[in-house]
Formats: C-alpha cells, structure tokens, sequence
C-alpha cells in the first residue's frame, strides 16, 4: 500500500467493543496518530464533576464547554488528553465519568465543540480515529470505516477485567454491565450524531475472536484494499 496521502480510518462502536485497544494496533502497524475521542468528552464530563455541574444540565455544561481548554498531546504513543493544562489521562477511566461522558456527549453544544478539534487533527494528520460518530459525521469522507460490535455480555467482561488490571477501581460486574447498557441506550438514542454504523462501514462482530484477530482482519482489509 503507497501511503504517501493522508488517511483517516474511522472505527466506531459501543462501549467495550475493543476499539481503543484494536485502533493502537493499527496506528502503530501504519504509524499514523491514534485519537481517542471518547478522551474528549471523558474530560469534559471530569470538569462537569469537578466543578459541582450536573452532566444532564444541558445549559450549564454547553456554558462550561464554551471556555473549556482541551488539548491532545503524545508522549511516545500515547495520547495525552490536557484539560487546563493538566494532564488528567489517568482520572477519566471511573464509571462516574463513564457515564457523565454519555450524558454530556448528548449535548449538542459539547459535540460540535469536540467534532471541530477532531476534524482539524484529521485535517492535519492521517489518523486512525475511534468513537461513536467518525464514520457517520466526523469524517464522513474517511477511507476506511469499521464498525466494532460484541454481545454486551462480552463487553461488560472485557471493561471489567481492565478497570480490575487497573486496581483503582472498586466495581462489581453487575455495576459494569449496567453502565454499559446505559451508555448503549443513551448513545444509539441521542438525537444529534448517535452511534450508528455508516452505511459503507465493515461489521466486525468480535465476540468470539481475540483482539488480534480483529486487528488482523482490518490491517488485511486496509492493505488489499488501499
Ligand atoms: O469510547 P469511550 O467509552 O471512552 O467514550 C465515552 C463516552 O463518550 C461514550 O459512552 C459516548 O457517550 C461518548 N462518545 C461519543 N462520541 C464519540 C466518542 C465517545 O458520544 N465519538
């Protein structure tokens, strides 16, 4: 594959579908940027709760969002998000901010604020860029778009056994997998830009395959067909 033109890859999905974990796979494989955007509105949802805001007040967080800094850097491969110039990479994984992420990603406001940072990344960079609304609306355009799903049952396992690998967090597998259907219906349900997949997007339901036989499955699909 003659890669001398910038690329996106978008690969969208619900929550627990492997998409952070396959997508450095192949940023690595094709050395281009990783974006995780789920990051973005994570940070957003840690200020929410920092500063006492309610992540369903819509009024409040499109206000907060107005001034909100946001930026992503790399230290070697992994993406750093900065939220006033902190780096609070580590803080955003809780299920407090799991779920406030769902509920400000509802927002109209904080969408076309994180949308417009994410396009001018990809303007710039060729990227491989996971989410729920690449392939539909971020970047309509991407060359290659995947849709990532799994049973909800195999997603809550595999969430669960990271935030336990973690050791930071203290939740039951039940609590897991409610937040995760939570999240499923909140985020197919949202008005604006909901997860969907793209009509010209590849399915790949990882159930029953292992993270590297996804990964293998896109980088042989990218390779025939770039
Ligand atoms: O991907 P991750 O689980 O980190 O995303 C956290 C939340 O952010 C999701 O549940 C979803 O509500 C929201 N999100 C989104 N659009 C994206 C990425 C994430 O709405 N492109």
């Amino acid at each position: 594959m003659d890669r001398k033109e910038k690329i996106a890859i978008a690969i969208d999905g619900p929550a627990g579908a492997g998409k952070s974990t396959i997508s450095k796979i192949i940023s690595k494989n094709l050395k281009i940027l990783y974006i995780d955007t789920g990051a973005m509105y994570r940070a957003v949802a840690l200020k929410a709760i920092r500063e006492g805001i309610d992540t369903l007040d819509r009024d409040k967080v499109s206000e907060m969002v107005n001034n909100i800094d946001l930026k992503i850097v790399y230290s070697g491969e992994s993406q750093r998000i900065l939220l006033d110039n902190e780096d609070v990479t580590s803080f955003i994984k809780t299920p407090e901010v799991s779920i406030g992420a769902s509920n400000v990603a509802v927002i109209p406001e904080v969408r076309l604020k994180m949308v417009e940072l994410q396009r001018e990344i990809a303007s710039k960079n060729s990227v491989v860029m996971d989410g729920r609304d690449i392939g539909t609306y971020v970047l309509p355009d991407a060359e290659f778009k995947f849709f990532l799903t799994a049973s909800v049952e195999e997603r809550a396992k595999r969430r669960y056994n990271e935030l336990i690998a973690d050791n930071k967090h203290n939740v039951s597998f039940e609590d897991v997998k409610k937040d995760i259907e939570y999240r499923d219906k909140n985020d197919s349900s949202r008005e604006f830009a909901p997860l969907s997949k793209a009509s010209d997007a590849i399915e790949i339901d990882s159930t029953d395959l292992s993270i590297e036989q996804v990964a293998n499955k896109i980088m042989e699909y990218i390779e025939k067909n770039g």
